[in-house]
């Protein structure tokens, strides 16, 4: 066994695995109900983490998966975060 327990793991809302948390997308509800990728993963309130697969996030939409650990109804407005998941799939200048 490696020593694997100091990193923090999170769990991807679509395929249910875990990731080391910086290896995932952070979600988060904007104070107008909207889904929000956070980045920088430094935004407060509730959060959800989705590996960057696309696969997983086209599952998370279908089964409606991103408002689970929010907590709280969540508007998603799809060809929005359909754009912001591919911008954030890409690699940073
Ligand atoms: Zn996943």
């Amino acid at each position: 066994m490696s020593k694997r327990g100091h990193i923090p793991l999170r769990t991807c809302v679509g395929c249910k695995r875990q990731f080391p948390k910086k290896e995932l997308l952070r979600f988060t509800r904007s104070p107008e109900g909207e889904l929000l990728f956070d980045e920088r993963q430094r935004l407060p309130g509730r959060g959800g983490y989705l590996c960057r697969n696309p696969a997983c996030f086209q599952e998370a939409l279908r089964r409606n998966a991103f408002s689970r650990p929010l907590r709280a109804p969540l508007r998603i407005d799809k060809e929005r975060i359909e754009r912001e998941f591919s911008a954030c799939l890409m690699p940073k200048k």
